[in-house]
């Protein structure tokens, strides 16, 4: 069989870490498998490289971002594929490029536009397990782009894809669980999950699995095992929706930190006028989330939108060209919220889920700023200190 494994940071957090993971890939190659290993960056590792890109300035060029963040992949890949030679394993190491990961879009929020697997056919032949840096591949113009923070599972499951098996996601928590453990305790490990849920609770902030992974898992057909490393096979399978048989209002709760709100105030009530500001956000790459307006005045509006905080340096630049364009404006930005979602296929079915989310929130007086939904899910912003109560009481109501 072949199978292709990703091993996250805290799992190749230390060298005996990485020497541990050696071991483990050499019995499942002696089991007679073709292996190939995706790693992330040793424990924390790109969170110091950006800290160091943030001691040269607040904002540093994208590119040279990605150019600095893919080292850390590439000390693990050749970290472990020197565990393995040192073992008498017969191993390799392969940088995203050298992979055969061409990709697209923005530095530091790239895409994966395809996958060349003919160097790990190749070596998978010569019997070697292949050790690909996962979160990197290589742009039209020859330059290093990263996947986005978590972009290594997005490796995984692409590679998978390409290399027709299946994929296995090791980390540092027992599998998918109904809200982030370390959030909220009492959370349950969730045995079988299909992939649009995982897909929305990913989208929604669930970081143990990188949106576009699930998404491509989907999309590829890839089953995708999430789990403990070196742990017993006790985790979550994101499988489709027809193999799931228990059926639940609300499979899981997502919380996501990474949000900023914008008030645009004083704004023509115009269509062209709108447009030409998500136009705006949208020739920047901004990632608009979600967006409210109030009720028309004389003619004028306010809109609110939600974008990642991440992308504060992109939304700058877009709001420069929407205040020239709009003199009268008012920009206030809000970076003290996150946005808690509830997810569940149960809700295409059943009604009700709002109103008592409403009703959770009066009874505990909790504000929330924008309300959105989806098919399976409803969206809240509120403020950031505001967490716990909330997630404490949905949990309660829902048995989550
Ligand atoms: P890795 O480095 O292995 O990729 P991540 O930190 O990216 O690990 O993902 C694992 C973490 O995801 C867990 O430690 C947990 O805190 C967090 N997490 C968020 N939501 C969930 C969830 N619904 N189920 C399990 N873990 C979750
Ligand atoms: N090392 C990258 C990150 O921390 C990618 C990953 O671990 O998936 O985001
Ligand atoms: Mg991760």
């Amino acid at each position: 069989m072949r199978i292709v494994q990703k091993y996250g940071g805290t799992s190749v957090g230390t060298i005996e870490k990485i020497k541990t993971i050696a071991d483990h890939l050499i019995k499942v190659q002696k089991e007679g498998n073709e292996v190939v290993v995706v790693v992330s960056a040793m424990g924390k590792m790109t969170d110091v490289l950006i800290g160091k890109a943030k001691e040269i300035t607040e904002r540093p060029d994208r590119r040279e971002l990605d150019m600095l963040m893919s080292t850390g992949e590439q000390q693990t890949i050749a970290l472990l594929s020197m565990a393995l030679k040192h073992k008498g394993q017969e191993a390799v190491s392969l940088t995203g490029s050298q992979a055969g990961i061409q990709t697209t879009g923005t530095h530091t929020k790239s895409k994966i536009k395809s996958i060349n697997k003919d160097r790990i056919e190749k070596h998978l032949k010569d019997g070697k397990i292949v050790i690909v840096a996962g979160f990197q591949g290589i742009n039209e113009a020859g330059d290093i782009t990263t996947l986005g923070r978590g972009g290594s599972d997005t490796s995984a499951v692409a590679l998978a894809g390409a290399l027709g098996c299946q994929c296995e996601i090791y980390t540092d928590v027992d599998g998918i669980y109904t809200c982030d453990p370390r959030v909220h305790a009492g959370a349950k490990k969730i045995d079988k999950i299909s992939y649009e849920e995982m897909m929305e609770m990913s989208n929604l902030g669930a970081g143990v699995m990188e949106v576009r992974a699930v998404e491509l898992g989907k999309k590829f057909g890839v089953p995708i095992y999430v789990g403990r490393s070196l742990g017993e096979k006790n985790g979550t399978y994101i499988v489709e929706k027809e193999q799931i048989m228990e059926e639940k209002l609300i499979t899981g709760l997502s919380i996501n930190e990474n949000v900023l709100m914008v008030n645009l105030q004083n704004l023509y009530n115009k269509p062209q006028k709108i447009a030409n500001i998500f136009s705006a956000l949208g020739k920047q790459d901004v990632n608009v989330d979600m967006i409210s307006q109030s009720q028309s005045v004389e003619d004028m509006v306010d809109i609110s939108f939600t974008c990642p905080a991440t992308e504060e340096d992109l939304l700058d630049k877009a709001v420069e060209m929407i205040a020239t364009q709009n003199p009268a404006l008012k920009i206030s930005k809000n970076q003290d919220l996150i946005k808690v979602s509830v997810v569940g296929v149960g809700m295409i079915s059943h009604s009700g889920v709002a109103g008592k989310l409403f009703e959770i929130f009066g009874e505990k007086n909790i504000k929330f700023y924008q309300v959105t939904t989806s098919e399976i899910s409803i969206s809240f912003t509120m403020d950031k200190d505001r967490k716990k109560a909330a997630v404490d009481a949905i949990a309660e109501a829902f048995n989550i």
